[in-house]
């Protein structure tokens, strides 16, 4: 155990959400106590966290003491402003890197950085402007999507263009933020690989698996997808080499789309990613234990999945039926605390066993 985290050690975490919650619950499987910093009262992660610090990004103060009480910093996230980074980072170790983070914190950035790679994405061109709006939708063609460039999620910040007519609109939707034009990608369905990466620069990934959204928020995550050997392949390479390339530490989530031509590389998500959670009882060892063994400095799980899995997530008022999951054996019931229920809030999700890993 020389070069591990040492037991009893402090994870910090930023954001305490449901990730942030199950990260916590995982670091605790491990024998580490964790610490979360949430602006939000009372949340999730805090009925199963050791230490909750409840302050703003922008209360240098309750940074530096949250610093300065944690061992390693991870986060549930990847929109944490800059400034807040430049103090943790001068205190403590923060996984995964910065270089991760300013990557997927911009769409452009995140574009540019996998094309560098040679990955192929959606066609791509920067909106700033009404002629910048214009030059993108004579370069891309519609249907195209604009998207903001920054702190979009599920779905949010973006509008789409069927026409080039749809193109004032949509970018007055933007209300002056910077975007990005991408061009429409026909695809037959999503897939995403959750891949990890060790400090020592191990590299595993899980299975990838196969997700359908519904108003813009994924509903069901199932494993095994529906690919070719050579796809799965190349899913899990390409995953791979975005993991090295950014020097990675810790579980990341790629999302595909799966076209004729191949697989075009949606985002990225340098975090635990919600169409991971099948692995919980997927796998041996789950996401959430994958990434606190990987900034931990532990050796990483092979990932290999026990179960075939149908993840359903439970969003708002479905949290209704969830006499209907309690009565089904083959259904793992994983919720979140929240005490409200609102249209698309995410309040837990129900991991259907399918049956032996097929
Ligand atoms: P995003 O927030 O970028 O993950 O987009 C949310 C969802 O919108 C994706 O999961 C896709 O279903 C759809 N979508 C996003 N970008 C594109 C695109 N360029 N072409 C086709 N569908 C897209």
């Amino acid at each position: 155990m020389s070069d591990y985290l040492p037991l009893g050690s402090t994870i910090g975490i930023l954001g305490g959400g449901q990730l942030g919650r199950m990260l916590s619950v995982a670091a605790a499987r491990l024998g580490y106590r964790s610490h979360v910093f949430e602006p939000a009262k009372a949340p999730p992660a805090a009925h199963v966290s050791d230490r909750l610090t409840t302050a703003d990004y922008e209360d240098d103060e309750a940074l530096m003491r949250f610093a300065e009480q944690v061992d390693v910093i991870t986060y549930e996230f990847e929109n944490i402003p800059s400034h807040a980074l430049d103090t943790l980072e001068r205190l403590r170790p923060i996984h995964p890197n910065r270089k991760a983070l300013t990557t997927s914190q911009d769409r452009l950035t995140e574009k540019d950085f996998l094309t560098s790679l040679g990955l192929r994405t959606a066609p791509y061109a920067v909106v700033g402007s009404a002629a910048e709006m214009a030059d993108a939708v004579a370069t891309v063609g519609t249907p195209a999507i604009l998207k903001t460039r920054r702190f979009g999620y599920d779905g949010k910040g973006q509008a789409r263009l069927q026409t080039p007519q749809d193109a004032k609109q949509a970018l007055a939707d933007m209300a002056g933020a910077p975007a990005l034009l991408e061009g429409f990608v026909s695809f037959s369905h999503e897939v995403s690989v959750i891949g990890a990466r060790s400090r020592d620069g191990q590299v595993v990934c899980y299975d990838p698996g196969e997700n359908v959204h519904r108003n813009g928020i994924l509903h069901t995550t199932t494993v095994p997808a529906k690919l070719s050997v050579a796809q799965r392949t190349d899913a899990v390479i390409l995953t791979g080499r975005i993991l090295n390339a950014l020097d990675y530490v810790g579980v990341m989530g790629v999302e595909l789309f799966v076209t004729a031509g191949g697989l075009v590389v949606n985002e990225i998500a340098p975090r635990v990613h919600n169409s991971g959670h099948w692995t919980q009882n997927g796998c041996a060892v789950d996401q959430f234990e994958q990434h606190i063994r990987a900034i931990a400095g532990w050796p990483l799980s092979d990932g290999r999945r026990h179960s075939d899995i149908e993840m359903l997530n439970l969003i708002g008022d479905d949290i209704g039926s969830i006499d209907e999951f309690a009565r089904d054996p083959a259904a793992a019931i994983h919720l979140y605390g929240k005490s409200q229920a609102r249209p698309g809030r995410k309040m837990g999700h129900v991991n259907k066993v399918l049956g032996p890993a097929s």
